[in-house]
């Protein structure tokens, strides 16, 4: 049994069942025995992979994204490039070496890297140790010192941790995580009783009987959050994650261990835990909070209006004996049945901004 479970379990036998937020975080960020916080564990040798690690094409054409974001702006004379959960750094890398385009931009650029696992904040200063610009990390996003800003987020919102609510006998119960009745050390999953009051769940007004129903509270706060910091500055966020534009029904509480699926409640601490985004309701969160919401789109159509085909062709010609490699990771980053359908991008900004660049006419 892995240290976490026993923990788990003692945990539960003194203060009762806990929702799946409650074990999402303790699985992702336990600072002794959480995954994020114990381990590297993104690439082919990891547990998953993620489009940055795909291709260098992926950040390079998002630096040219936030170039244009910055004269979009008005060319600030600062502008925070901000990153949430930045994995090895590696799309950051890419980002500022494409975005050697614009000498200007380069020296209004302020890097800050929000990430939550001492691990990765380490790998993430191995790949930046050469980089000529400042970069600082911090651990929240109100963190970051005013002004105009640019956040980008790649499967950052996957890993926020969901609640999930069924709905039995016209109301609603909280799934939640407890131990075996039988008394076994196995964790499951079982209901309880209904959900706090003034927590609004309205958006599932259409639930059946036995529905599922998935709801994030960190999207809203993070709408908030861009929404408090774009009011006084100007400033935009790139998302760019997996799930459905259209709200569903359903669990799609996932754990990956070394590139497989596994049980999310066998080995916690182990795998990693993440949930589909409701790109619908976090278009839902930003207009409530007064942003300009565009997408979501297919990463497929995105990265096409960003030009991938021609930086492909021009990565091909440059180093000829890695066109099949650079086809192979163009064909994972967009076709319909791997990365490109799936993933979604949504732009959300300050009202004063133009419309960003990226998106279909
Ligand atoms: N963006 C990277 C890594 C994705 S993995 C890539 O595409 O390769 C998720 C990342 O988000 C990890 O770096 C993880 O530690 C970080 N993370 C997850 N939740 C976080 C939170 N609440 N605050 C800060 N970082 C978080």
């Amino acid at each position: 049994m892995s240290r976490l479970k026993a923990r788990l379990l003692a945990r539960i036998d003194r203060e009762g069942p806990m929702n799946i937020a409650a074990y999402m975080t303790a699985c992702l960020f336990d600072p002794v025995d959480g995954f994020y916080p114990t381990r590297d564990p993104l690439g082919s040798e990891g547990d998953f992979i993620t489009a940055p690690e795909v291709s260098q094409m992926f950040g390079e054409l998002l630096g040219i994204f936030a170039v244009q974001s910055w004269r979009d702006m008005g060319r600030p004379e600062t502008l925070h490039l901000i990153e949430l959960g930045p994995g090895r750094g590696v799309m950051m890398s890419d980002m500022i070496r494409a975005a050697r385009i614009d000498p200007d931009f380069l020296k209004a650029m302020r890097v800050t890297l929000v990430e939550a696992s001492p691990a990765l904040e380490a790998v993430q200063g191995q790949t930046l140790v050469r980089c000529p610009y400042p970069v600082s990390w911090v651990h929240s996003l109100t963190d970051v010192p005013a002004g105009p800003s640019l956040i980008v987020a790649n499967e950052f919102l996957d890993c926020l941790p969901i609640r999930q609510f069924i709905r039995h006998r016209n109301r609603w119960h909280e799934r939640m995580v407890m131990r075996d009745p039988d008394g076994a050390d196995a964790l499951v999953f079982g209901r309880s009783s209904a959900p706090e009051a003034g927590l609004d769940l309205s958006a599932f007004d259409g639930a059946n009987e036995g529905d599922l129903v998935e709801y994030n509270p960190g999207l809203t706060q993070l709408c908030a959050q861009f929404s408090d910091r774009f009011a006084r500055h100007k400033g935009r966020a790139l998302l760019i994650d997996y799930g459905p534009a259209v709200s569903e029904v359903g669990d799609t509480l996932q754990a990956i261990a070394k590139h497989k699926k596994v049980d999310p409640l066998d080995a916690p601490g182990q795998a990693d835990l993440t949930a589909r985004v409701d790109f619908a309701a976090l278009t839902r969160a930003a207009t409530e909070e007064q942003l300009s919401a565009f997408g979501p789109y297919k990463q497929a159509e995105f990265l096409t209006a960003m030009g991938i085909d021609l930086r492909a062709a021009k990565l091909a010609r440059q180093s000829p004996d890695q066109k099949p490699v650079i086809e192979r990771q163009l064909r994972r980053l967009m076709d319909g049945g791997q990365m490109g359908a799936l993933f979604k991008v949504m732009i959300l900004q300050s009202k004063s901004l133009p419309d960003p660049i990226g998106i279909s006419p």
